[in-house]
């Protein structure tokens, strides 16, 4: 059963936005809109403001003109013609979520079997579809696509979203990874070379992506090359690396890392300069205490650089690790029946004989638990020290993390690891929107800040899980219906 939310709506569109709100919304996208009015007023909210701060009881938020333009103490307001009133006793507000590893595809394992086996190539197929809608009903109003794979989709499904053409988030469109050769993906580029390095990073930037990743098999030389590229026109670049550790991206001016610490490849057995170990990192992980000289150097090292890290504990507790909850039906009910075998094949395997060549070396799943509790430490640990810690899902294959489904539980993961339910949003909104260097704008609830918000019954600040239970979604002042969104793309993730 739904819960009901009072409201009188003046659904008149706005004549004048702010620059981010579009002149008009299509049919498509009017179809999901709940609250559109000159002037919204939530009432008798709690604020999580972002900031890490405690939550502020029984307030009234005021958003016009696509921006918040007051906060004030909790009052009864009756709605009329132009005002679009929320009573909203119960509920909290906080941030849109900024999703720092948020894909716009899937990757299809073909012909998998109940044995875990299937067929070469892995393939990527786009979701351009149903990620947008669930990462927008899930509270994602800002996002980083982090590595493309049809790159010209994404950008103009950018465009189309920001035109007020299709639902969605605002999107950091990545241009497509920077990969050496031996690649895992048939569809990645490899390059060879710093010129050719310098020459793809030229091309896409010029084509309107707004960052770049580097990916596992990229050599420092090409990475130098690409980073600098990047640097001179303002764009930043991330890495899931292996072939080059963290301590050297770091030193070639690096501007994040993502999956937390798992894929630090510096301690690995018979790690050889600009290959790739076997481990992929795992070693490193396992070798790495917390409190260990290796770590405090390594931490003082991405410090010093102001190189962030970002979180991607979903993707790391999806599959069959032992202890892990079960999915969530929701999140079952957005994947394909082929996303759905896929994911029940990935549960049911075998967790102790399973130690394949596909496997990182020598790692059963019954070592999953451990390894995922030592990142959670060595993120605290970031953190603690002043590295600035992101948060993504990396939402890719075998169906065990959704977009957005996967941002909200990254931040009960960040829970899990330690942090408090508000320094736990403040990494997932905040932390994200200084990154991208859109905190003036994004990231908090404050007054002339974009109204990009989170309706949630409950009370996430002091139960963490209650993050799940959101309602409406304000981007740019426009309320989005959450279980409208997520009814269009029933049984779609993992399609198209
Ligand atoms: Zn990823």
């Amino acid at each position: 059963m739904r819960p009901v939310l009072v409201f009188l709506s003046a659904l008149c569109l706005l004549a004048t936005g702010s620059a981010q709100q579009p002149a008009s919304f299509s049919k498509e996208v009017q179809k999901y809109v709940r609250v559109q009015a000159p002037k919204v007023i939530l009432t008798h909210v709690r604020i999580v403001d972002g900031t890490g701060h405690v939550a502020v009881e029984d307030q009234n938020v005021v958003l016009e003109g696509g921006k918040i333009s007051a906060m004030q103490p909790g009052a009864d307001v009756a709605a009329s013609k132009e005002t679009a009133v929320l009573a909203l006793k119960g509920y909290t507000v906080m941030p849109g979520i900024v999703g720092m590893h948020n894909h716009l595809f899937y990757i299809a394992r073909p012909n998998l079997d109940s044995q875990h086996h299937g067929e070469e190539p892995l393939l990527v197929p786009q979701m351009t579809f149903s990620a947008p809608r669930l990462y927008l009903a899930n509270g994602v109003t800002t996002m980083r696509t982090t590595g493309s794979v049809e790159t010209y989709a994404d950008l103009n499904l950018r465009r189309e979203i920001d035109a007020g053409h299709l639902p969605g988030p605002h999107i950091d469109v990545t241009g497509p990874y920077l990969e050496g050769a031996d690649s895992y993906f048939i569809q990645m580029n490899q390059l060879h070379n710093p010129a050719e390095a310098k020459q793809f990073v030229d091309y896409w930037a010029d084509r309107g992506v707004t960052s770049f990743k580097a990916y596992m098999n990229i050599q420092r030389a090409e990475l130098k090359a690409a980073i600098d590229e990047a640097h001179k026109r303002n764009l930043k670049v991330t890495g899931h690396l292996c072939a080059v550790t963290y301590k050297e991206a770091a030193e070639l001016g690096i501007d994040d890392l993502e999956h937390g610490f798992f894929v630090n490849t510096q301690l690995d057995p018979e790690k050889k300069p600009d290959v790739c170990s076997k481990g992929e990192g795992v070693p490193t992980l396992k070798a790495m205490a917390p409190d260990s000289p290796e770590a405090k150097d390594l931490i003082d090292t991405l410090v010093k650089h102001h190189v962030a890290i970002t979180s991607t504990l979903p993707v790391f507790e999806s599959g069959g690790i032992p202890g892990r909850p079960p999915l969530r039906p929701a999140m079952l009910d957005a994947l394909s029946p082929q996303a759905r075998e896929a994911y029940l094949y990935e549960r049911e395997k075998p967790v102790k004989e399973e130690t394949t060549s596909s496997s990182p070396a020598d790692t059963t799943n019954d070592d999953w638990p451990m390894l995922i509790k030592r990142d959670m430490e060595l993120e605290r640990a970031f953190s603690a020290a002043g590295g600035l810690l992101l948060a993504g899902p990396d939402p890719t294959g075998d169906g065990g993390v959704v977009p957005g489904f996967g941002d909200q539980r990254e931040i009960e993961l960040l829970v899990e690891a330690g942090f408090t339910p508000v320094e736990a949003i403040k990494i997932a909104t905040w932390n994200g929107a200084l990154y991208l260097g859109r905190q003036d704008q994004i990231g908090s609830i404050a007054v002339g800040k974009n109204a990009d918000l989170v309706v949630i019954k409950g009370d996430p600040s002091t139960r963490i899980r209650d993050i799940e239970n959101v309602e409406v979604v304000f981007k740019d002042g426009v309320g989005y219906d959450s279980q409208k969104l997520l009814e269009s793309v029933r049984g779609r993730y993992g399609e198209y």
